[in-house]
């Protein structure tokens, strides 16, 4: 990530696959829902509904994108995406514009046959050099098996080298100096567990959850075996003052992720960048056996897996119809995302293609202040450390589309370092279930002066040259105010001279806004704010000296949950209960570690180890078992 244009290519959208024959053909000119709609009144009493065919229990409508359940073909129909965007004019987003997407296809990808003569072979092939990736190639390669891990960038690191902390709730051989553990220190995982399926409401798997908890400290131990110091400067750094609830490590994952890669080669891994994977290859016995890449994103070549692929190339934040079809609450409450590498979802497609089931549905994970770059005809994906994003997620004044103030929550780390981190999620929740799913924020000219005020913490801290670790930020953003300046270059921060004009601009109803401010105003004045969850009196500053400035924000998606089934092996399950032969997958491209329906939330809680923390588990994991488990003599 080097500069601010450095946005993902724009992919090749697959559309052309057959019309199923019982399908009625969709007019190219209707969304789907009008098309439904117009479908019903063509038959009369008949409904929409039953127009279609019969289905098993979990299956969506057959012959639309993403219909897994029912056979895991290719025989889908997907709507042009700028057809079916039901933008708001005035700002709200009910479904996401395509043409600000990476990708845009939710269609199972089809394996390919065995062919004549393989262009290269190893053990086992790994997808994705990333967090996950890394550790999955590495440890298989340190377990004795010969690996070829590709990568579809030309580096290694993927998103997890952009990550900036790694939680962990006890099991860390580290954290036995502190002697802490969740919920209760000596560490028991069987305990966490417990604590942590009544966290989920249940709705997850406790065996899979018991892996994490019980495998989560092994596996960063592992990494530090491998040459990975979990420590910030000299010391490791904890984030846990007094009273808190949570223990996190400030890790440094771009050297993390440098130091995995150095591992793996010289365990033999032979890693190979500029080499998207395009699909997977099954045998007549339904085993997977080989993988077909993209070489220099040029050439077509298979290279045969004798033991198994090992899907570990993230989630898929950048795929819009795979987050409207999987995870509709991001779709609509996320103003953007910040993972660029990836995250398009081919390998969670692949699994589809091969029978794959779902797990996880309408997981995913969000931090606060996305900003909507989209609505001005922006991309979606944005560098997290942008500028403008920590602008947004301040205490202003901030209110829905009604004009009622939200609650902020508070990332300063006083008394408990816990709250500070669950703030990010949390706020994003609340961001995101507002009217129209849109919150807005309002300061005035005298911003910057309040800012210090503020002292926010962790991903709200405004950067400035001088920051640690600022070199992992690209350049252009290493001083807050570019980003912010790029905001208000795009009319996404809105300047305007008069309250009126803002509030127009911004999509509110005449009045709105006015008299929010209004109210806001008179608070100020008294010094006590009269809302549910008021700001502490320092925070309160008038708007009144133009010009003013607002800004659409919601959810900031950082992570997709729902993915391919696995179970405790980390083998990828098919729809038939049944696991398919020779493919493993990590979390991100694996789902259901954290239950389904745990959309947002905090990054801890929201798979037990944060994200980072997830993907070096999971990859960890899929190494050793798929050597374990796929051993040919
Ligand atoms: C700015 C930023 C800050 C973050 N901060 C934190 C944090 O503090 N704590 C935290 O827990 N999480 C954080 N995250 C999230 C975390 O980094 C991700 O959840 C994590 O990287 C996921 O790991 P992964 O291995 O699944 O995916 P990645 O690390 O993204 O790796 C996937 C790799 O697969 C490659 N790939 C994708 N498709 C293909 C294909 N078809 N063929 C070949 N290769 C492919 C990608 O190019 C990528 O290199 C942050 C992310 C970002 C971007």
């Amino acid at each position: 990530m080097s500069s601010k244009s450095n946005q993902q290519p724009k992919q090749p959208q697959q559309l052309q696959h057959p019309q199923h024959p019982q399908q009625p053909q969709q007019p190219q000119h209707l969304s789907r829902r009008g098309f439904l709609a117009q479908a019903a009144a063509v038959a009369g009493a008949a409904t929409a509904a039953a127009l279609l065919p019969q289905q098993p229990a979990l299956a969506v409508e057959e012959g639309f994108a993403g219909d897994w359940a029912a056979d895991g073909s290719g025989t889908v129909e997907l709507p042009d995406s700028r057809q079916t965007n039901a933008t708001g004019n005035d700002g709200t987003y009910r479904e996401l514009n395509g043409e600000v997407f990476p990708a845009d296809d939710a269609t199972p990808i089809l394996p390919r046959p065995v062919p004549e003569k393989w262009d290269a072979t190893c053990d086992i092939i790994v997808v994705g050099a990333g967090g996950g990736g890394l550790n999955a190639a590495a440890r298989a390669a340190e377990l004795g098996a010969e690996v070829i891990c590709v990568e579809a960038m030309a580096m290694h690191g993927g998103n997890a080298q952009s990550a900036g902390m790694c939680g962990i709730l006890g099991g860390l051989s580290m954290q036995e100096s502190k002697r802490f553990a969740m919920p209760s220190y000596p560490f028991d995982p069987k305990a966490l567990t417990a604590w942590a399926m009544d966290e989920y409401h249940y709705a997850a798997d406790p065996n899979l959850i018991y892996l994490i908890a019980e495998q989560g400290g092994p596996s960063l131990d592992w990494m530090a075996s491998c040459g990975v110091e979990w420590r910030l400067g000299e010391v490791p750094v904890y984030v846990a003052p007094k009273n808190s609830t949570l223990d996190h490590h400030v890790l440094k994952m771009k050297d993390a992720t440098d130091a995995m890669h150095d591992y793996g080669v010289s365990k033999g891994v032979d890693f190979r960048f500029r080499c998207p994977a395009e699909a997977l290859v099954q045998d007549g016995s339904g085993r997977i056996v080989g993988l077909v890449v993209r070489e220099d994103y040029q050439n077509e070549i298979y290279i045969q897996a004798r033991q198994a692929v090992i899907l570990t190339a993230g989630g898929f934040c950048n795929n819009k119809a795979l987050l409207q079809r999987y995870i509709p609450t991001a779709a609509m409450g996320c103003a953007s995302s910040y993972l660029l590498g990836g995250e398009m979802g081919e390998c969670f497609r692949m699994g589809l293609g091969v029978g794959a089931d779902v797990s996880g549905f309408n997981s995913s994970a969000s931090f606060d202040g996305g900003v909507d770059w989209e609505a001005e005809g922006g991309t979606w994906a944005h560098f997290l450390y942008d500028g403008m994003t920590q602008l947004s997620r301040q205490p202003w004044l901030t209110i829905d589309r009604c004009g009622n103030r939200l609650r902020f929550m508070d990332s300063r780390v006083a008394e408990d370092g816990a709250n500070a981190i669950y703030a990010l999620g949390d706020l994003a929740t609340i961001q995101m279930a507002t009217p129209g799913h849109r919150s807005y924020i309002i300061f005035d000219a005298d911003y910057e002066q309040h800012l210090a005020g503020f002292a926010q913490e962790h991903c709200r801290k405004l950067l400035t040259p001088d920051l640690e670790q600022i070199d992992k930020v690209p350049e252009h953003y290493r001083d807050w105010h570019h980003g912010v300046q790029d905001a208000l270059d795009a009319d996404v921060l809105k300047r305007r001279d008069t309250l009126e004009e803002l509030e127009r601009d911004l999509g509110f109803e005449p009045g709105i806004l006015v008299a929010a401010v209004e109210h806001w105003n008179e608070n100020c004045a008294k010094g006590e704010d009269d809302f549910y969850y008021p700001l502490p009196p320092e925070w309160l500053h008038a708007i009144q000296k133009p010009p003013f400035y607002g800004c659409r924000i919601g959810g900031n998606l950082y992570g997709t949950k729902a993915g391919l089934l696995i179970n405790t092996q980390m083998q990828v399950v098919g729809t038939n209960g049944k696991v398919i032969p020779g493919l493993y997958a990590g979390w991100h491209t694996a789902g259901g570690a954290c239950g389904e329906n745990s959309y947002i939330g905090d990054p801890i809680l929201g798979s037990l180890m944060g994200d980072v923390g997830l993907a070096f588990c999971g990859g960890y994991l899929c190494g050793g078992f798929a050597v374990q488990n796929e051993k040919v003599d």
